[in-house]
This record gives C-alpha cells, structure tokens and sequence, in this order.
C-alpha cells in the first residue's frame, strides 16, 4: 500500500464530524451552510437533469459555464479570459489544486505552503513526488512572515500555494502582501497556485485581490473558485480554474486523468449562478457578515479571545481565558461532549516537524476554529450551550 496515504490521518472535518453526530453536538467545525442555496440555480440544476443533461459534457466544461467564469472573471477583476483556453472546470476546488500541482510539477521540485495550510496541499504536493517548503503563520495577527518567506523560495522552487481569504484564519492578503509575493513568484519564475474559494466571502469593505491581477503576474497564476462557496452548496463540487492558455492543456490532461468531467447539470446551473447580479454578491457577503457578527460577540461575551475575521466561513478563538487546561484538540473534543458544540483545533491546519524542521515558529494549540455560515436560531443555540457549559 501506498505508504504516503497509510501515514496520513483522516481529515480533521470527518473526525469532528462524526463526533459531533455520535454526540447529537451542534456541529460549527466543518464549514458547510445549513441553509439552501438559491433557488434558481437549484432549480436549474433540477431542470437540467430533466432536461436530458446526463450524459459526458466536454472535458474542460460545459461551453456555457467557462463563458461564466470568463465574464465573472471580466465583471469581478477586470480580467480578459478566453473560456476555451483559459478555463478547465473541475470536480470542485479540492480536485482544481490537485489538478493545478499535477500540471506544474516535476519530482523533486519545491512548494512553498503557507501555514496554517488546507488539509488537502500536503499530502498532495508529496504523492506528487515534490518537496513541501513550508512558511509559518502564526495567530493572532497571522502576520506574512517576509524573510522567512524570501527565504523558502530557491532555485528549485516551482510553486506556492496561497490560500486567501484564508481558511482558517480568516485573513484576507493586502495588496502589499500580494505584491511582495507577486514579486518572489516572478524572480524565481514561479507558479503561484491561488485557492481563492472564498473570494465572494468578505467582510467590512475588505476586498479580495486575486494575485493573478497584479502585474506581471497572469503567465504565472492559476486561479481557483468553488461554487460549493459562492453559492452554499458545498455538496455539490464544482469547481473552477482560471489560468493563461500556456497552462491550459496540461491543466486539461490533469484534470482528464483525475475525474475527467463534472456533472453536466450542476455545471449548468453554476453557469446561472454565476450570472446573478451584484445584489446577489453583495447580500452574501452581507449575510454572513451579521453571522460573524453574532457568534463572535456571543463568544467574546463568553470570554473568548476572538480574532478578527476579514473573510472566510470561520472565526478562531483563544480559548485560554476561560481556563480550559489542555490543548486544541482536547478543547474541541471536551466542548463536542461536555456542551455539544463542535469545533475544530487550528493546530490541525499545521504539519508535523518531519515537514517542517526548520519552522519559523511553534505550531498555535490553544485556539478553536468555529463556522458561522449557520443559521441565526443554530448559533444562538449553540451560544446558549456554551454558557450552559461554562
Ligand atoms: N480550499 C479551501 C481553503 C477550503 O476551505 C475548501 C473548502 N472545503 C476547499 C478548498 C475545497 O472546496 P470544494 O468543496 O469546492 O472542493
Ligand atoms: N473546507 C471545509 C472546512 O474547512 C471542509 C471541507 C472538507 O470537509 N473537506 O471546514
């Protein structure tokens, strides 16, 4: 058996999942809504089955669906895509990053990752025979640490992976951040993978900037969306690339040897999704804003160290004030049966030190990650048990 695969543990979001059903715990680890997304485009979806749209669509997507993305692309960021070339749809963004690693890298090629990092890029980048770089982050300012990350880029470097806005710190990267990353990636002659899942999903007049818009950068950026976010329906898994042409036939041949398609009616109905107007957007973004609002409060009145969230489904905690004497992992497991409520260790979205023996800091084990896309009566609940508990 493959060894890589026998080393690694089951995700994190399975593990606290199915703790929190054995335990009947409200469920705020895994990120995923539960409410419906919009009508219209689930009613699409329904249509389209109906309709005969049931059998192979073209590999790299439904024609309407990359004419979307390239629009969405145009009205977002002002970028001008061509959606035969530029565009490969995928079996959500999970299968987008792996398609995006398989199209860049050789054995023995470097990655630099940023942590707290996507349980998925790890164990990824070393099926793939390439060697993780890995640049630490660390809670509660997740400040870019600049020397350390000069410092991961070589001569072998062939990508980094960024995540922003980032699960699970909620930080979204200022354009200085972007520009000082922009610039490693173009002297080293780079690729930049950007897992920008949660571009529609930020707060307080934040704005996500994909690095793909800065200059120089276009030859050099594959772009990642998941309509699992954009339109909270993360069951569905349809995700999208947006890439330069050059990149556009191996991203094809990856994803063709990885899933090969993507159901044909979930890509249609995205393709309408994805023509919604700003109100759509806007409202959003707006909603779960007041979301974050209202755990975050509720947490802090509890006594939480909460940090702040510019972006993302997800609000982390310092759980120390409350006198908690254990680490992340105990805190999550202990509040699941003690209060039934579920969160998730931020220490999970770290690597061990045989990936990261040169680390630029400790790994962060006393903050919980918890997920506020929930409806208002589930965290007002939720809030209530912790109270009850504490
Ligand atoms: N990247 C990040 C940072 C995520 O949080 C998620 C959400 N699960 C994904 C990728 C995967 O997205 P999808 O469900 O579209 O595969
Ligand atoms: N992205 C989601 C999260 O961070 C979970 C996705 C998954 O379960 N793989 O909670």
């Amino acid at each position: 058996q493959n060894a890589l695969l026998s080393a690694t543990g089951t995700t994190i979001f399975t593990v606290m999942s199915a703790l929190a059903a054995e335990k009947r715990s409200i469920n705020l680890g895994q990120g995923f809504p539960d409410y419906e997304g919009p009508r219209d485009v689930v009613e699409a979806a329904a249509a389209a089955l109906l309709d005969g749209r049931n059998q192979y669509p073209p590999l790299t997507g439904l024609p309407e669906l990359r004419q979307a993305v390239a629009d969405a692309n145009r009205r977002f960021y002002g970028l001008e895509i061509d959606p035969a070339a530029e565009v490969v749809v995928t079996s959500g963004a999970t299968e987008a990053i792996t398609a995006c690693l398989m199209a860049v890298l050789n054995p023995g090629d470097e990655v630099v990752l940023i942590e707290p990092l996507y349980d998925t890029y790890l164990p990824v980048v070393k099926l793939l025979g390439a060697v993780p770089r890995l640049v630490r982050l660390s809670p509660p300012r997740w400040e870019l640490p600049r020397e350390a990350l000069a410092a991961a880029f070589g001569p072998k470097t062939k990508a980094i992976l960024l995540n922003s806005p980032m699960n699970p710190a909620g930080k979204v990267f200022t354009a200085a951040e972007l520009a000082f990353i922009a610039d490693l990636v173009r002297r080293h002659g780079a690729y930049a993978i950007c897992d920008e899942v949660y571009e529609h999903l930020t707060f307080d007049g934040w704005k996500h900037i994909p690095l793909m818009t800065l200059p120089g950068m276009r030859e050099h950026c594959m772009r990642i969306g998941s309509a699992g976010k954009t339109f909270s329906l993360t069951g569905w898994k349809v995700g999208y690339i947006t890439a330069d042409r050059s990149l556009g036939p191996n991203l094809a041949k990856a994803h063709q040897n990885l899933t090969f398609t993507t159901a044909p009616n979930l890509q249609r109905a995205v393709a309408v999704g994805l023509a919604k107007g700003d109100d759509y957007f806007d409202g959003l973004a707006a909603s779960l804003q007041g979301k974050r609002d209202r755990l975050a409060a509720g947490l802090a009145a509890l006594g939480f160290g909460v940090l702040p969230t510019m972006g993302s489904y997800f609000v982390t905690t310092d759980f120390r004030p409350l006198g908690f004497a254990g680490d992340d992992v105990a805190f999550c497991r202990h509040i699941t049966e003690a209060a039934g409520v579920t969160a998730i260790p931020v220490s999970a979205f770290y690597a061990g030190p045989e990936d990261s023996p040169a680390a630029n800091g400790p790994v962060p084990t006393h903050f919980a990650r918890f997920a506020f896309c929930k409806s208002d009566a589930v965290l007002d609940e939720a809030l209530a048990r912790l109270a009850a508990w504490k």
